[in-house]
């Protein structure tokens, strides 16, 4: 059994041991991304040092070592997601890649005039606009589910708007603005009844939640690498085998194909068919060290820790005067939104800055989140493993500091 070490666990990740503007740097933009571990970084250099080569036509040796290293992630990659099959695994470049791959090929291929498809008022852009796009494309509509003062979606609401003429349903996991964790197999469960697919937006869950998409019966799931300690530019996109095996091929090209001449192509098994082109091999190799690192840990005791982490956050943030939490739903993640009367998120990401701390300011890619706020963006503070009660002390004294002199 894992035990866990935050000094220990620090070691592992070099670029926080720096300052910034002379202090120490408090690394809060986890929910952007997160920082890589040691494990992570000489993965990607080893694949370069030692077996740099194109994947799947080669017999070199090479080729057969970068093949299996790739291959060896999907399976990593699976497991991860308790998948049934590695057939299942498609490598993306991210999750909004994941998305759009499944709004052109599923969506493009089912969705008709007067069909719907329903999202909810707390979705990144990236599962917003490629619906808005197809729906535009088909004569779709595209449905919200309205979300309370706490940051919980409203159920009642999803409920209502679930008819026959429902094709998919697109739900983010974990919310990147408020932290709300969203009752996604309920949600699942439900779309299910009126035959609809449902699309789990999973990019801010991973890092934090042991995922089970088997459990969670999702039609799809798909994350991003960059945001569970891994490198950027590589992602997951879950899909059930049967789904998949329907869909057509989102780009055409090389590795997808079974067979080309100029009259007629026939596609590539899965997951081939939908990984077109030289892929992302180094970044998907060293994924794997990012996936092997947390799944030693193990998320229950990350999430445990990080919990604590946000309560410690809640209060002591609460305790500063004029200082507003946006999103306070009793399901969350370690994501901490918030506004101080009178003082511009931006003056205040510009400030903590010049104290070490790195936050998010602004819109936080959910423009239509912060409408219904009536805000224009907030400060944005979101904790990974390696994260400190001390850093949080930090960010509270920075925030008085501020208060003085802007308030
Ligand atoms: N969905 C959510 C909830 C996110 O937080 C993000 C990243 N901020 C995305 C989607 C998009 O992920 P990526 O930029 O890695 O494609």
């Amino acid at each position: 059994i894992a035990t866990f070490d935050v000094t220990d666990i620090r070691k592992d990740f070099p670029i926080l041991n720096q300052t910034i503007h002379g202090k120490p740097l408090v690394y809060f933009d986890n929910a952007a991304t997160t920082q890589k571990p040691l494990s992570v970084i000489e993965a990607l250099s080893q694949y370069y040092m030692e077996f740099n080569a194109n994947i799947h036509r080669g017999i070199h040796t090479l080729a057969e070592r970068a093949t299996a290293e790739y291959e060896a992630t999907r399976d990593k990659a699976k497991d991860f997601i308790n998948a049934a099959q590695r057939e299942e695994i498609v490598f993306t470049r991210g999750t909004t890649e994941g998305i759009n791959l499944v709004a052109q090929t599923y969506g493009r291929q089912n969705l008709k005039a007067g069909d719907e498809v329903i999202i909810s008022g707390m979705e990144h852009h990236s599962n917003i606009v490629p619906w808005q796009m197809i729906c535009e494309e088909k004569g779709a509509t595209l449905r919200v589910i309205p979300i309370n003062e706490q940051g919980d979606l409203l159920m009642d609401e999803y409920e209502k708007l679930l008819s026959e003429k429902t094709k998919i349903v697109a739900v983010v996991y974990v919310s990147n603005s408020l932290g709300t964790i969203n009752p996604v197999k309920e949600i699942i469960t439900k779309a299910h009844q009126y035959g609809a697919k449902v699309l789990i937006d999973g990019a801010q869950a991973s890092a934090h939640l042991d995922i089970d998409v088997q459990d969670l019966d999702a039609d799809f799931y798909v994350f991003s690498s960059h945001k569970v300690y891994g490198p950027t530019g590589v992602g997951v996109l879950y899909g059930k085998r049967e789904l998949l095996d329907a869909m057509p091929p989102y780009q055409g090209g090389g590795e997808m194909i079974r067979e080309v001449s100029f009259g007629k192509t026939t596609y590539n098994d899965l997951p081939y068919k939908f990984e077109a082109g030289t892929p992302n091999i180094a970044d998907t190799v060293a994924f794997k060290a990012a996936l092997d690192y947390v799944t030693t840990i193990g998320k229950s005791v990350i999430g445990e820790y990080e919990h604590e982490l946000l309560t410690y956050a809640t209060e002591s943030l609460q305790s500063i005067d004029g200082l507003q939490i946006i999103g306070q739903a009793k399901e969350k993640i370690s994501v901490i939104s918030y506004v101080l009367e009178g003082i511009h998120h931006q003056d205040i990401g510009i400030m903590l800055d010049n104290d070490g701390i790195a936050v998010r300011t602004g819109h936080h890619c959910t423009q239509p989140l912060m409408d219904r706020f009536c805000i224009l963006g907030t400060s944005r503070a979101s904790f990974a493993m390696y994260n400190t009660k001390e850093e949080i002390d930090r960010l509270v004294q920075g925030l008085h500091k501020i208060k003085k002199k802007l308030g």
